[in-house]
């Protein structure tokens, strides 16, 4: 209420801990100002765990703040100089062109934190784009950013959306609007890669350096801190991925500069849930091979840690042999880590707390079946999670599901032998199951409609939506609507970059 005019350096108390590496990481330069600036939407909850005052970013002097209008004193914001493959190809400059870090923050629990404008206008790497986004990606990247958070995968979150009062060009006029994401930090398999390919090994060296202070001290204290920081980046690369598996989750342009070296998710573009299971299910407008389709994602992991991998090789041995090979040996420990790390998870979504031999073969032999029944990837694990083990017990709600399809009889009748092996109670178990199987996702036709809403300055479907998502794993029958799968005609094929 009576916050009238909290000062810029208050609202955000930055710390500069990349821009205090050397020039050739990052351009300095300011966001350019929007016309009018309104507040869409401040996330309270983040805020409060940043430690930030949220009535104070609420006030004008922070709206301004978050849409790049006014600068803290003493802040230095920078966009980020990185490279990246793209599609399979290697750009050697990308870089932040329509991103600014404003500065860091610590967290009261000590985390730190990047405060990034997205949308923010140009800059020295933004190349033919005009630096800006349109409301459409700020609230799809907030939406599902918030979602993935809320089902407990690792991801950079979104603090506020802001209508920037300015039209900005793409195939029509649309609304422009800046995102102000929060992550661990904003360091790419492409930061490496861009100073591998100028052969500045100095600038290498200061990055891993930088890299294994804030993400992974621990590798400090090892024979050799290169190598167990690459270790570190594919182990964390590993579990991600298999989290995305578990979800239904596609990214959509997994190209080593949006493949974060903390182990969040980020760079939400044309990413998407499924709806309906298919293993080479695509949803992105650009991606015409499939590259990025569900069932690739570890393997596109694999192949991007071994672009990390190859850009270190200067650091991971003075013998290149002996580099080749610490190099080799870091990447070759990935299919086992994913594969653990999605077993494990497969196992929780099946209610077994034990583990046996059978299991992969249970939980791959579960895919199969889900896809020759074409049915809804979130709604099966879900309505599994409510079946008893008893034969029949409870298996109309799966009926309704497979409609005449019976895929799932002979899965079910193993899944039911090895629920025997089992000594937690029936209800221990199913409530294991609902509290990793989501009933709510992001949901193709629900993003598009708040998006569509948005349009004309109505945000209650956003609202809604948002909130809906925040608590995925409870039933919320008052919200029913939002955990069923499309109808025919809101199916939502084609997901596009927003860039
Ligand atoms: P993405 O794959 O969407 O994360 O973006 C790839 C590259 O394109 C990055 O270097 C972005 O900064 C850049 N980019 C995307 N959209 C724009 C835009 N509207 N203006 C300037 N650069 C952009
Ligand atoms: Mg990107």
């Amino acid at each position: 209420m009576n916050a009238p005019h909290p000062q810029a350096e208050t609202i955000f108390p930055f710390d500069h801990s990349y821009a205090a590496l050397p020039e050739r990481f990052y351009a300095r330069l300011s966001p350019t100002a929007v016309t009018e600036p309104r507040l869409i939407r401040l996330n309270d909850s983040l805020a409060r765990d940043l430690g930030l005052d949220s009535r104070a970013l609420k006030t004008p002097a922070g709206v301004e703040m978050l849409a790049g209008n006014r600068i803290a004193e003493g802040s230095t914001p920078i966009a980020m100089a990185y490279a990246g493959h793209q599609f399979g190809t290697f750009v050697p400059q990308l870089g932040d062109g329509r991103a600014i870090l404003l500065g860091e923050i610590v967290a009261p629990d000590g985390t730190r934190y990047d405060i990034q404008l997205k949308g923010s206008g140009r800059t020295p790497f933004s190349r033919g784009g005009d630096g800006r986004a349109w409301i459409g990606p700020v609230l799809r990247e907030y939406i599902v950013s918030e979602a993935m958070h809320a089902l407990g995968l690792p991801t950079t979150r979104a603090l506020s959306a802001v209508k920037t009062g300015d039209q900005i060009m793409r195939e029509a006029p649309l609304p422009g609007a800046i995102l102000t994401r929060v992550a661990k930090s904003h360091i790419r398999v492409g930061t490496f890669e861009y100073f591998a390919a100028r052969r500045d090994e100095e600038a290498l060296k200061a990055l891993t350096d930088y890299a294994i202070a804030r993400h992974y001290p621990q590798a400090e204290d090892t024979a050799n801190p290169y190598r167990a920081f690459l270790d570190a980046v594919v182990e964390a690369q590993a579990r991600l991925v298999a989290r995305w598996m578990h979800v239904g989750f596609i990214h959509g342009v997994m190209n080593t500069d949006n493949t974060s070296i903390s182990g969040e998710t980020i760079d939400y573009g044309p990413c998407a849930f499924m709806d309906t299971y298919h293993p080479g299910k695509v949803f992105s407008s650009i991606d015409h091979m499939g590259r990025y389709a569900y069932a690739n994602q570890p393997r596109i992991a694999y192949w991007n840690l071994s672009r990390l991998a190859q850009a270190m090789l200067p650091l991971l041995g003075e013998v290149e042999e002996k580099a080749v090979a610490a190099a080799q040996g870091a990447i070759d420990a990935f299919p086992d880590l994913y594969e653990t790390a999605w077993l494990e998870g497969m196992r929780a979504k099946l209610g077994l707390a034990t583990s046996r031999e059978e299991d992969r073969k249970l939980a791959y032999d579960l895919f199969a079946a889900i896809a020759a029944a074409e049915t809804d990837f979130t709604l099966t694990f879900r309505t599994l999670s409510s079946l008893g083990r008893k034969q029949g017990d409870g298996d109309d709600a799966l009926r309704g599901l497979l409609g005449e399809k019976n895929a799932l009889d002979e899965w079910l009748s193993r899944w039911r032998t090895r629920l025997g092996h089992e000594s937690a109670s029936e209800d221990e178990r199913k409530s294991l199951m609902r509290s990793v199987n989501p009933a709510f996702i992001p949901r193709n036709h629900r993003v598009e409609e708040a998006i569509a809403a948005a349009m004309s300055d109505d945000y209650t479907p956003f609202e809604r939506l948002l909130q809906v998502l925040s608590d995925p794993y409870s039933d919320q029958p008052e919200n029913g609507e939002y955990a069923s799968p499309p109808k025919p005609e809101e199916v939502v094929e084609r997901t596009f970059c927003g860039t």
